[in-house]
C-alpha cells in the first residue's frame, strides 16, 4: 500500500501505518503519532477509559479535526 497523501501528489511512497480514524494509508512523513486523549464522547470508538493515554496514529486531517 502507498501513502494516500503522497499518491495525491503523484509520489509513490510506501505506507507504514494507517490513520485509525479514516483508515488512510500514511508514510512516516504524513502520519502523526499522538497520545492525545481524544475519545471523550465516544464516537467512532465506544467510550473507554484507559488508565494511560495511548498513542494513536492519525493523518493530518483527522488530527486537526480532533484537536
Ligand atoms: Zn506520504
Ligand atoms: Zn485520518
Amino acid at each position: 500500500m502507498h501513502c494516500y497523501v503522497c499518491a495525491q501528489k503523484g509520489k509513490e511512497t510506501v505506507a507504514i501505518a494507517t490513520c485509525i480514524v479514516c483508515g488512510m494509508a500514511l508514510c512516516q512523513e504524513h502520519l502523526i503519532r499522538s497520545d492525545i486523549d481524544m475519545w471523550e464522547g465516544g464516537y467512532p470508538v465506544p467510550r473507554q477509559k484507559a488508565k494511560k493515554k495511548l498513542p494513536r496514529i492519525l493523518c493530518h486531517e483527522c488530527y486537526s479535526a480532533l484537536t
